[in-house]
């Protein structure tokens, strides 16, 4: 089975790309969902979260409150840290688990949708690694549009995260989303092609 990686930077178009995916019949893999459910109350990794960050994550109902976690840690990189380390196992093992499914349906071709595929070292199990890149000041405009954010809130989302231009390094394939909807669909038709070459013998298998 084929793992395409899609990555890329906040609001750079990645849910967009994968939404194209989705639409020719390829299954997506989406980290940000598999995260959603291991904060699942009564998971493995709701208590670690709890047992790190206390009742004051809590709603009322048990469950984790997710934009005050997300505040606490992203005004802390210590904290913002520890609660990477604490998810990245349960993540890892969520995504592996969609991959399974996925191969045991017979799925020739799937896409894993991980913001963060580099830092959480997921670019060693996909081929080809797609970043989907936009130049910063659409960036910014469509961050603020969408989010309703202002400026400085929306740049220090970007500033928080690898820059987007180093993951623009690491690709085997960049689908820049500067231009209009009908531009990446462009972009996107040249993409899959180059997804749906067969691979090298050397790009076969997990490991690189
Ligand atoms: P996040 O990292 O926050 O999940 P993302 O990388 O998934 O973001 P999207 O949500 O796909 O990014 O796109 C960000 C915003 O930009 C959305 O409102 C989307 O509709 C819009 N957008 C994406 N591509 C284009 C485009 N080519 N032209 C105009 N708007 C676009």
């Amino acid at each position: 089975m084929r793992i395409v990686g899609l990555t890329g930077g906040i609001g750079s178009g990645k849910s967009t790309v994968s939404n194209l995916f989705k639409a020719h019949g390829i299954p997506v893999v989406d980290a940000d969902i598999v995260a959603r459910d291991v904060l699942k109350k009564g998971t493995g990794g709701w208590r670690k979260v709890v047992a790190a960050f206390g009742n004051q994550v809590l709603l009322p109902s048990g469950e984790v409150d997710r934009p005050k976690l997300g505040q606490i840690v992203f005004n802390d990189p210590d904290k913002r840290q520890l609660l990477n380390r604490l998810l990245a196992p349960y993540i890892s093992t969520g995504i592996l688990v969609e991959v399974l499914k996925l191969w045991m349906k017979g799925c020739k071709t799937i896409v894993l949708d991980v913001p963060l595929l580099f830092g959480a070292n997921m670019d060693k199990w996909t081929k080809p690694i797609i970043v989907v890149w936009v130049d910063p000041q659409t960036q910014l405009k469509r961050l603020m549009s969408r989010d309703g954010t202002t400026t400085e809130g929306a740049n220090s989302r970007i500033i928080a995260q690898m820059p987007l231009d180093l993951k623009k390094t690491k690709a085997d394939l960049v689908i820049d989303n500067s231009g209009s909807l009908d531009d990446l669909n462009e972009r996107f038709r040249e993409a899959l092609a180059d997804v749906r070459k067969p691979l090298t013998w050397t790009e076969f298998g997990l490991c690189r």
